[in-house]
């Protein structure tokens, strides 16, 4: 229809030619330094638009350097540095999406540990933000430092070390001690068949609405716009110049899409390798429980739980779900009895008690996980950049996410601790990372 190339032909130059931006990819299609290589063959022939019908009937309302899609902690933190960066930021939500997200959801837990050294170092490069969060970004994020072991036996006693290594060789307090000594600090649990413990003293948990809420409301510059559906990918040719949110159309130079567990379906066939899987958690009254007074957070990989003291007198613990491919919009269901069942009688053997602790509330929520259990982050096709598949710990590691995406997107150049996340690595004829040794839970 003549009438719609001609739409598309001056969004083209209408993005192209926006003045005075500090974004570099707009012109180009490549952000300085950032991987361009798709990790899909883009499109051979000029692409009509995923969603060209919607984009034929949707005026342009709005030119911004970058549109967000995708208001999670991951989002908003992304928009959030953007915004400090001088670059004007459309953040773009579902009017009902952000009590499903998993971030609304989120166990909210800090720790360090982690068997894939760039999530360790991703993670350390945002503790400080959590620890000095007024300082860093303003307001309150609720942070509240609990202490953090993680539990292993004989098995994975090598791995547990080399991994602490990891932590202190980045400057970060963590420590391995004895269970006794662990003991000594915690006591209450029962430590039976645990041979050394991965702990961390200042590790603690934030306030998940609170955190996103503060990167949101500490921002100058974002716009943020929510409508019924949310955003839609809008194609120029072969690179994405912005969203179509139904109610408006918003050219970008750059779209950044951090929708979590519905990233995938955003990208249709572009999207690289990445599933969904439901988790849960349950919060339960530790009135009775003999270790509440000093309980710290605790991911134990004997019996493959985790559960960490909550608000006043309240006990968190995970839920192990059946939930890979679940679609996000029906994954809020709390965690079926059986399942919650099955948990509160392992945790049980570590925490006496709590198969009674009686529940006071419970969640659930879909994030999106890859294959080689790294997040994706970069440029997947010109225009469009990456920021998804956080495998179910994307929360601890979102303020260090945010300040690097934001200064790849501003020209800075790569990123060391992104690199590894590159969605290209996925791409044909590549070599999958080479597998690190794990735990039997991470
Ligand atoms: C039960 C549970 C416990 C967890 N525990 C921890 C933990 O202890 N520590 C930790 O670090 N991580 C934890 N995680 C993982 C962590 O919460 C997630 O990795 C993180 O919140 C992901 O953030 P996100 O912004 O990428 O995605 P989300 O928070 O899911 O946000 C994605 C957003 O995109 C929006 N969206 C979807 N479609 C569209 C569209 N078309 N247009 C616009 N917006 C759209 C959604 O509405 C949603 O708000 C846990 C997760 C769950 C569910």
């Amino acid at each position: 229809m003549p009438g719609s190339r001609t739409l598309t032909h001056r969004r083209r130059n209408r993005v192209r030619g926006h003045p005075g931006t500090p974004v570099r990819p707009a012109a180009s299609g490549r952000a300085a330094g950032v991987a361009a290589q798709s990790v899909v063959p883009r499109p051979a022939a000029p692409a009509t638009g995923i969603h060209s019908r919607s984009a034929k009937r949707t005026p342009v309302t709005r030119t911004v350097d970058v549109a967000v899609l995708g208001g999670g902690v991951v989002g908003a933190s992304i928009a959030h540095h953007l915004a400090g960066a001088g670059v004007s930021v459309a953040l773009v939500e579902r009017s009902s999406g952000t009590h499903r997200s998993a971030t609304s959801n989120t166990a909210g837990q800090i720790r360090l540990h982690h068997s894939d050294p760039a999530d360790a170092q991703l993670a350390a490069l945002s503790f400080g933000t959590f620890e000095n969060w007024g300082e860093k970004i303003g307001g309150d994020a609720g942070f509240r430092r609990t202490g953090f072991a993680f539990l292993v036996g004989e098995r994975h006693t090598d791995i547990l070390r080399d991994n602490v290594k990891v932590l202190t060789d980045l400057g970060v307090e963590a420590i391995v001690l004895t269970p006794a000594e662990f003991a000594d600090r915690h006591p209450g649990l029962n430590l039976d068949g645990v041979a050394a413990v991965a702990y961390e003293p200042r590790s603690g948990y934030a306030d998940p609405h609170r955190t996103r809420t503060a990167f949101l409301d500490q921002a100058r510059g974002v716009t943020v716009l929510t409508s019924r559906s949310g955003g839609r990918l809008l194609w120029s040719g072969q690179r994405v110049s912005g969203v179509d949110t139904g109610a408006e159309r918003v050219a970008a130079g750059e779209v950044v899409l951090a929708a979590g567990a519905w990233s995938g379906a955003l990208l249709g066939e572009f999207a690289p390798p990445l599933r969904t899987k439901r988790v849960g958690l349950i919060v339960a009254d530790a009135g009775d429980l003999p270790a509440r007074e000093h309980l710290p957070m605790v991911i134990d990989d004997l019996t493959g739980t985790y559960f960490r003291p909550a608000f006043d007198h309240s006990v968190l613990f995970g839920v192990p779900l059946e939930g890979w491919d679940t679609e996000p919009d029906d994954a809020n269901d709390p965690p079926e009895r059986d399942r919650e069942a099955a948990a509160r009688a392992r945790i049980d053997r570590r925490l006496p008690g709590l198969a009674r602790a009686p529940r006071t509330s419970a969640a659930a929520a879909a994030d999106g996980y890859t294959p080689d259990g790294r997040a994706l982050i970069g440029r997947l096709f010109a225009g469009l950049y990456l920021a998804t598949g956080f495998n179910g710990g994307g929360f601890k590691v979102a303020p260090s996410v945010g300040r690097a995406v934001a200064a790849e997107l501003t020209g800075a150049g790569d990123q060391p601790e992104l690199v590894p996340y590159r969605p290209d690595r996925f791409a044909a004829g590549r070599e999958p990372v080479a597998p690190i040794p794990r735990y039997a839970t991470m």
